[in-house]
């Protein structure tokens, strides 16, 4: 039985994990971090697999990533993440039928938006004239904890108390609010979306800008986070799984692991999903209503065809069952023969059960349907990845059951990105809730 002793224990090494140690070992704590997998990076990694390099699911970033573009800037690694200057999102579909909302980038925010959604071509003016009633709702709750009354609400629920149309709301809000909170508009809560939508929208024109990685998620940050907490005495340990906390005299003291060695720190953090922190010998302390938060599936296809098939960095494709399509040799500024995409498939709570060849055959058709180039492309190569577990269902109540991030019980801290961090579950919740477990540490 091996024995261990740091200042800071992390457990977790995807973006919460890392932005916590990362902190930490700035400061100048000597920090052990400990993650189940022989790799870094959690639920945002890349592979390699029959010729392709891919993501295990596309992931966007926003101008309103501050947390992330922090932790990116410390690791050294800000510059491989671009961040378009416009803010306009091309949508396509069956048929080839084109909208676009195209935000002027010379109106101050939120009025740019505004000034989008009204040129919008497929919503009448008297549609439009809802935007009013939605305007005032978000203004209303530009700051602070979303209502209880508005969080008990579903996306559509809220949408449609404004008196949004079904055809607007599918055209533009539904879009937008699968592709935040990875949920239905029926199933998620609006919080979520409220949270996302004030964050892009009420600070300024630069929040609501779209990034994307011009590398592979892994080499965004996984090695130079390492490296970064390494060159400052940390250790990083990978195939490790905790099996559960040490406690003693009501405080945690450290970690067991599943091959039985002890960890014994002065504060342990945990980043862990609750679907696995859940799933450790817990101290009682600890237990409670987060237990109950469920996750929600994500499947996506990176697909290499013989000619380009678009020529915009990301689409939005309206009434398919595939949700977005990105041109991942534009993005990652590749010099290739024909073209490399990426499709997402969100709350895919369906499509989760599919084969990977059916998964395919529904994004192969519904790209066929929308873009003529692909209906004439031959397909040479193609990776399916199916996420499970891939963030946290949203549902109206989940906000509640959130615990905050640095709270816990004496020598303990919650963090990861689904802790209450005033965000969505997203890569910004998960660098916020790592920044501020390591705040008082
Ligand atoms: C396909 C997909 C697409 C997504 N798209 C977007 C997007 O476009 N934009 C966005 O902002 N977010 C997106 N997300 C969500 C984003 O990936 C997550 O919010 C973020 O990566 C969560 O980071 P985390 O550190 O909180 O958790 P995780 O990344 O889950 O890290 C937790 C770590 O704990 C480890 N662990 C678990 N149990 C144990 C144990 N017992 N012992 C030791 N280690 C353990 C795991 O191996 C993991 O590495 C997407 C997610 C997926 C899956």
């Amino acid at each position: 039985m091996g024995s261990n002793r740091c200042d800071v224990l992390v457990l977790g090494g995807g973006f919460a994990g890392l932005t916590c140690a990362v902190a930490l070992a700035g400061k100048g704590r000597k920090v052990l971090l400990l993650d189940k997998k022989p790799r870094l990076g959690g639920r945002a990694y890349s592979l390699s697999e029959g010729g392709l390099d891919v993501d295990n699911g596309q992931h966007l970033f926003m101008g309103c990533y501050r947390a992330t573009r922090q932790f990116l800037k410390t690791i050294g690694t800000e510059d491989k993440l671009d961040i378009y200057h416009d803010v306009v999102v091309d949508y396509v579909e069956a048929g080839g039928k084109r909208d676009r909302l195209a935000c002027p980038s010379w109106l101050p925010a939120p009025l740019h938006l505004a000034a989008g959604l009204l040129g919008l071509k497929g919503v009448s003016w008297r549609e439009k004239s809802a935007l009013l009633a939605f305007d005032l709702s978000l203004k209303s709750m530009k700051f602070g904890p979303i209502p209880t009354a508005v969080e008990r609400l579903t996306v559509r629920q809220w949408l449609t108390s404004l008196g949004l149309s079904p055809n607007f709301q599918t055209r533009f809000f539904d879009p937008a609010a699968i592709g935040i909170l990875n949920e239905k508009p029926e199933v998620a809560s609006a919080a979520g979306f409220i949270q996302a939508l004030r964050a892009m929208f009420f600070a300024g024109r630069a929040a609501s800008r779209f990034a994307l990685a011009k590398t592979g998620l892994s080499e965004l940050y996984t090695d130079a986070a390492r490296a970064y907490i390494e060159a400052r005495g940390g250790r990083v340990i990978s195939n490790a799984k905790a099996a559960g906390f040490i406690e003693e005299g009501g405080r945690v003291r450290g970690i067991r692991t599943e091959m039985d060695s002890r960890f014994e720190a002065g504060h342990v953090v945990s980043t862990l999903p609750p679907w696995d922190l859940k799933k450790l010998d817990l101290p009682a302390a600890l237990r409670g209503s987060w237990e109950s938060l469920s996750p929600a599936p994500i499947v996506g296809a990176t697909i290499k065809v013989d000619r380009p098939v678009m020529t915009e960095r990301f689409l939005g494709l309206l009434g398919t069952e595939t949700h977005w399509i990105f041109n991942k040799t534009l993005i990652h500024g590749k010099k290739e023969e024909g073209q490399t995409v990426a499709v997402v498939i969100s709350g895919a709570h369906e499509q989760i059960g599919y084969s990977p060849e059916k998964i395919m055959s529904v994004a192969t058709r519904d790209l066929s349907a929308c873009l003529p180039e692909f209906a004439k492309a031959r397909v040479l190569a193609s990776k399916v990845v199916k996420e499970p577990f891939a963030t946290l269902s949203p549902t109206p109540g989940s906000e509640a059951k959130r615990p905050e991030p640095g709270s816990g019980m004496p020598g303990f801290s919650f963090a990861g990105d689904w802790t209450r961090t005033g965000f969505p579950a997203t890569i910004e919740s998960a660098c916020v809730s790592g920044q501020i477990a390591a705040k008082n540490l």
